[in-house]
């Protein structure tokens, strides 16, 4: 048993006035106290000025890209120990910048599910081969269905998935996808949202075009990715959807948290072709042109009510490194997000969607001991967040 101690804390829902003293006995949280409590003797403290609060959570990931350009597609022709080597080397990223647990939103071969709980590193919710179309988007990564959704569904579930992602429009990752249409029709969206839901799984959609996104809502997913919302004259995000998704208590997670430094480097002349196209037809001059529209989605879907979470599609490209999620908050900020909002976006709210609500994203009695401290007081100075002091993984103390 130890405890951990610090002048600030957010406890993943809200800033404790007091501080924090969080009592670990073997993997779990066995008490959380005031800063200046009273401890019995012999518990090992560690103290710490920053701030304290549960280990961080990013909603999309790729454990197997490694964060360069076509990381992705390149896992077509590795070998399984190659791709678990990837993997590992994504975990430890996370875990060195506080993420404690991962949705991993497309793996080829299931590879991700070994790596649930191994020590030391980040829980992974997986959802192994995204189901898509044949030769749809990301069909290198073995999951195309032709015909019978329910089945493949079913074979999902057999092999131990978390949760069921469904690619419901192309990507970039696939040039020779759709980004602008539908994969899947919405009765096939149905069928995979029941099969999904008799087994207990949550279904999320991966959706950049608007019709991909209207078809996933009818079909009445639980989440959608990326909702770029795209049209063949750019994106295009009304009210009246915004009400639609709200009422259906759908999660959305705009896959944002980029490191936007880089962005002055994508050019259009460097883009993906495709996505270079959906620029010009947008009439967007950069990409970080296109981006700054997606943080004005991110702040209506505030107004409107919808339940936000942060995921990064981490591996995806240098915008997209693996433990990137804390960016994320202070673009919730920016956007007009509460910064305790954003807080549980990458905390206790992210649990939730990733059905981990009894397990992770708290500073609670019972729930695992997955913590971050940084050196600074968050509620004063955001960028800490960027520099994980202290890492906790079920239990076990990284640094
Ligand atoms: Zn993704």
């Amino acid at each position: 048993m130890y405890a951990i101690r610090a002048d600030h804390a957010f406890d993943g829902t809200r800033f404790l006035p007091s501080g924090a003293t969080v009592i670990i006995d073997g993997e779990r949280i066995v008490g959380v106290e005031p800063a200046r409590c009273e401890l019995p003797d012999g518990i090992e403290v560690a103290e710490c000025s920053g701030t304290l609060l549960p280990g961080l959570i990013d909603c999309h990931t790729h454990l197997i890209a490694d964060g360069t350009f076509g990381g992705l597609e390149r896992t077509a022709t590795m070998s399984d120990d190659q791709l678990d080597g990837v993997i590992i080397g994504s975990l430890r990223a996370h875990a060195a910048a506080g993420v404690t647990t991962v949705r991993d939103l497309g793996d080829r071969g299931y590879r991700t599910l070994q790596f649930r709980e191994r020590p030391g590193l980040p829980r992974v919710v997986a959802a192994g081969p995204p189901l898509t179309t044949p030769g749809g988007h990301c069909h290198f990564l073995g999951g195309q269905v032709d015909g019978d959704v329910a089945r493949a569904v079913a074979e999902h579930g057999e092999l131990g998935v978390d949760v069921i992602k469904v690619m419901a429009s192309g990507g970039f990752a696939t040039p020779e996808s759709d980004q602008l249409g539908a994969q899947f029709s919405v009765t096939e969206l149905t069928a995979i949202v029941e099969a999904g839901h008799a087994l207990g799984l949550p279904v999320v959609a991966h959706a950049h075009s608007l019709i991909g996104a209207q078809n996933a809502i009818s079909a009445g997913v639980d989440g959608i990715e990326h909702f770029t919302c795209l049209t063949d004259s750019g994106p295009r995000v009304d009210d009246s959807f915004l009400d639609r998704v709200a009422a259906q208590d759908i999660t959305v997670d705009l896959t944002l948290s980029n490191d936007r430094a880089l962005h002055s480097a994508m050019t259009l002349a460097v883009l993906p072709p495709a996505m270079a196209k959906l620029m010009e037809i947008s009439g967007f001059d950069s990409f970080d042109a296109f981006y700054r529209t997606r943080l004005d989605v991110l702040a209506r879907l505030r107004e409107h009510g919808v339940r936000v979470v942060a995921g990064v599609d981490s591996g995806m490209g240098p915008i997209k490194p693996h433990g990137n999620v804390w960016r994320s908050v202070g673009e919730m900020v920016g956007a007009g997000y509460p910064l305790s909002e954003a807080l549980a976006s990458v905390t206790s709210a992210a649990a939730d969607a990733c059905g981990l609500a009894e397990t992770t994203g708290r500073l609670a009695v019972g729930c695992s001991a997955d913590l971050l401290v940084v050196d600074q007081d968050l509620a004063e100075d955001l960028d800490t967040l960027g520099s994980a002091h202290e890492v906790v993984i079920r239990g076990a103390r990284l640094r």
